[in-house]
């Protein structure tokens, strides 16, 4: 078990062991935890592998928005500055989508290691009071109206119980957690036999970013900025379940047929074989149980989505629970239900997207080449279509259904306006709402708001012509406008 520092809050009178238990130490448990902790919630995370051997899940793709949302908990700058940020995504060999379009600070994909993403968001746990709890693995769990029980194996393979308000799981796709609600993972497989490395190369390979393939095979590179590129590979004439042995002279090949250049790749530091999934859990809820990230959704790793997602249900999760333990939410259960309202819906759009660009990428039937071909053309000719791929991708044009008695913009992501005290996302790295009104004005804020006068933070337009009053959740969508 690692040390952490103080906590902001320690419980005194709840008879719970913790008041929240994190199941899974990845980026969307180490996220939901830190948030909590920073919100003063008492939360456990509890992780089966030792602290610093590697999570195996590998994303490399930082997109936008959750570029966004650490921004708002001041950690992308930090981890901007451990990768190479691109430009320009290509889809399909010729479709460029330009990134710097994008209405965001961050007009760029960021590739750099999950790993670095997990370091940072572990840092920010620690710092804020989060118990760790590694080589424990959850077995089982039953909830009543009140507590969640949790049964683990600890370190030493004994019996541990824990006790708790609520539990995430946020333990990956085989969630343990999940299991243990009897909730089905429903879905199916989408792509076998996708070879991955990590590798250098002697050439300098002439776009940043490519994806290419002929329907037969397709390859895709990205360079991490450090000398390391990421090579990701898959071809119908060898389609071998994930044990089958890999090596470079594999790799190699499929670059050569698909991108036509094997680019020298050399000395791989890592090679893998892996098959992807489409699969998303019904109930992100069931009573005080919850799951997010690859426990809820997994699909294949086209779009570099998965941890994207992961990282945003967490942001959308974290203050929803906070809000409820420290009773600043009218309707407790109407504001948990919202998670699998808006979380529930994305999942889906993100295995539709993932799903059509594996499938268009593999295309090799001549009804499949032409859907393929349509589609480049739409994306390249129509502005409107390619702004619509690129908020999804990039999940800035992701919104969610204003609550009940509002409309919009409410529900809409709250673009990092400056404001006089300083840039509304660096406003929101307090964890609270943000109240953006007028110089001098104090509106009533509805009574629904799940929010406590004493917590929001106050912020004034810099444009005295401004006349509306903005409220903004912590994960920085609106939540409500005066008109
Ligand atoms: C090849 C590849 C490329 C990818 N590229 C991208 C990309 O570019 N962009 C992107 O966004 N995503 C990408 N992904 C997906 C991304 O890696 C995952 O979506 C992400 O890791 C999910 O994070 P998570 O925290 O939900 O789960 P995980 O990272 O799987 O973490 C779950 C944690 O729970 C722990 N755990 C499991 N069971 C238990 C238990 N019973 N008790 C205690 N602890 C437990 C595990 O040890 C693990 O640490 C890629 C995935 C692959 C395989």
């Amino acid at each position: 078990m690692s040390t952490a520092e103080t906590p902001k809050t320690t419980k005194t009178t709840d008879p719970t062991d913790t008041q929240v238990l994190v199941i899974g130490a990845g980026p969307t448990g180490l996220l939901l935890a830190g948030d909590l902790a920073t919100a003063g919630v008492d939360v456990t995370l509890v992780e089966r592998r030792p602290h610093g051997l590697a999570n195996m899940t590998r994303a490399f793709g930082v997109h936008a928005r959750t570029l966004e949302q650490l921004d708002a908990r001041g950690l992308a700058d930090e981890l901007v500055a451990t990768g190479t940020t691109l430009a320009t995504a290509r889809l399909f060999g010729r479709l460029d989508l330009d990134l710097t379009r994008l209405p965001s600070r961050f007009n760029h994909l960021l590739v750099t290691p999950q790993y670095e993403v997990e370091r940072l968001l572990e840092r920010r746990a620690v710092a804020a009071g989060v118990t760790f709890r590694y080589e424990t693995r959850l077995r089982g769990l039953r909830q009543d109206a009140d507590t969640v029980t949790a049964e683990f194996t600890d370190p030493d393979g004994a019996p541990l119980t824990l006790t708790a308000r609520h539990l995430v799981g946020t333990d990956g796709v085989r969630s343990a957690v999940r299991t243990a609600l009897g909730l089905p993972f429903p879905g199916g497989s989408v792509i076998r036999s996708l070879v991955l490395a990590d590798v250098r190369l002697t050439e300098e390979p002439t776009d940043a970013f490519s994806v290419s393939g002929s329907g037969d095979t397709f390859a895709f590179l990205a360079p991490f900025g450090d000398g390391w590129y990421r090579v990701m590979g898959w071809s119908r004439t060898r389609q071998v379940p994930d044990t089958e042995p890999v090596d470079l002279d594999e790799v190699r090949e499929i670059a050569r047929r698909a991108l036509g250049t094997d680019l020298g790749m050399h000395d791989p530091r890592w090679i893998s074989r892996f098959h992807s999934d489409e699969r998303q859990v019904p109930s992100y809820r069931v009573g005080r149980v919850f799951l997010a990230g690859d426990a809820a959704h997994v699909h294949s790793p086209a779009g570099g989505q998965g941890m994207n997602t992961g990282l945003q249900d967490a942001a959308n999760l974290s203050w929803k629970l906070a809000a409820v333990l420290r009773g600043d939410a009218p309707a407790p259960d109407t504001l948990l239900d919202s998670y699998q309202s808006e979380r529930h819906p994305v999942g889906a759009a993100v295995l539709r997207t993932s799903g059509a660009l594996v499938r268009l990428a593999m295309a090799h039937t001549p009804l499949t080449r032409a859907a393929r071909s349509l589609a480049t053309r739409l994306l390249s000719t129509l502005r409107p279509a390619s702004a619509r791929a690129m908020g999804m991708i990039s999940g800035l044009g992701i919104a969610y259904a204003p609550p009940a008695g509002s409309k919009r913009p409410a529900g809409r992501r709250a673009p990092d306006v400056h404001l006089r005290e300083g840039r509304l996302h660096e406003l929101l790295r307090a964890g609270e709402f943000v109240l953006i009104t007028p110089e001098g004005e104090l509106p009533a804020l509805p009574p629904t708001a799940p929010v406590s006068p004493e917590r929001l933070v106050r912020a004034t337009w810099t444009d005295p012509t401004r006349r509306t009053a903005v409220l903004v959740r912590p994960d920085g969508y609106v939540h409500w406008t005066s008109n």
